[in-house]
């Protein structure tokens, strides 16, 4: 396979991580199994021990109308998937003008903002493993139980692009910070909200090296000034620990944490010991 060497310490948006190849996959016969797939890395903390990484071919970067749907390719990015939308006058995707990644993350993530979600209006999608139906798939709040690489997947199409949409969406964006991060750094939990657990236990505003849990908004891990992937998982712990040692609830990580350290059913970031130390 291709492989391309990609400087995450530029490519992901939190702004952490070595110089490694990311194999570039053109077809489902290229041996792609044993990789793990990237998007746009919105959503990604690289770490020091990644697994072998995998991102789709440009040829997947489109978006098209077919037979009356919206067809769109996995590497296709969100912005452009919103200018296409407004330009032809397309309901329902106004969200991902203020939403960065991929289709092909943006699925797998089920991404959105409140009740819009890229689930709402999909019709398919197709991976190595075949097509797959909406109802085919099980899904749920920052959540799919999809297992193989999304090559490109099918939109119901209705017509009316929303200015007033697109101006609430950047009315919500208003309270997040600008400085690198990669989103919210933990799921909401049931009835709850990572952000106000994490201020409650006090680490609104914790700073470790060049890391620190927004003042502005505490769910988000912020790379303040030369931030690295130990200071991050530093603080990524000490939350877990602290909220559920104050709650007994457990924050799961919206971030995908890329390091086989970190990863898989073994994960210390799965698993909810009281200390530590
Ligand atoms: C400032 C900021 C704000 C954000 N706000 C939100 C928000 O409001 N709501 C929200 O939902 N998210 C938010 N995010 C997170 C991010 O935008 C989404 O998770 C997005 O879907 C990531 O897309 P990506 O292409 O960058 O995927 P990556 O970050 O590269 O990957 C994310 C996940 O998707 C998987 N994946 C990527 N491509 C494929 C593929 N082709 N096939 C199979 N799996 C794939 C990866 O394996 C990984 O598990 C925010 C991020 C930032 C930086």
């Amino acid at each position: 396979m291709r492989k391309v060497a990609t400087d995450f310490s530029k490519y992901s948006s939190i702004k952490i991580g070595g110089i490694f190849d990311v194999s570039v996959l053109e077809e489902c016969a290229q041996a792609y199994q044993n990789h793990y797939v990237i998007g746009s890395c919105n959503n990604i903390l690289m770490g020091q021990q990644p697994p072998l990484l995998l991102k789709i071919s440009k040829k997947h970067d489109f978006i098209k109308i077919e037979n009356e749907v919206l067809k769109i390719g996995a590497a296709t990015p969100s912005g452009k998937i919103a200018s296409f939308c407004k330009k032809n006058n397309i309901a329902n995707f106004e969200f991902l003008s203020h939403l960065p990644g991929t289709l092909g993350g943006l699925v797998f993530m089920n991404a959105g903002l409140k009740e819009y979600e890229i689930f709402n209006n999909l019709i398919s999608i197709t991976t190595c493993d075949g097509a797959f139906l909406k109802e085919e798939i099980v899904y749920g709040y920052r959540y799919t139980d999809i297992k193989s690489p999304i090559l490109e997947a099918t939109f119901a199409l209705s017509y009316g692009f929303s200015k007033e949409k697109l101006d609430m969406f950047k009315k919500m964006r208003q309270n997040q910070p600008k400085t690198p991060s990669a989103g919210s750094c933990f799921k909401n939990p049931k009835g709850d909200f990572a952000g106000r657990l994490i201020e409650a236990v006090g680490l609104k505003g914790h700073r470790v090296g060049g890391m620190e849990f927004s003042s502005q908004h505490a769910n988000f891990l912020v790379n303040v000034e030369n931030g690295t992937f130990d200071e991050a998982i530093y603080l990524i712990q000490e939350a877990q620990k602290r909220v559920y040692d104050t709650f007994g609830i457990w924050l799961e990580c919206e971030i995908a944490v890329l390091d086989v350290r970190y990863m898989g059913e073994n994960s210390p970031l799965l698993t909810p010991t009281k200390s530590r130390n």
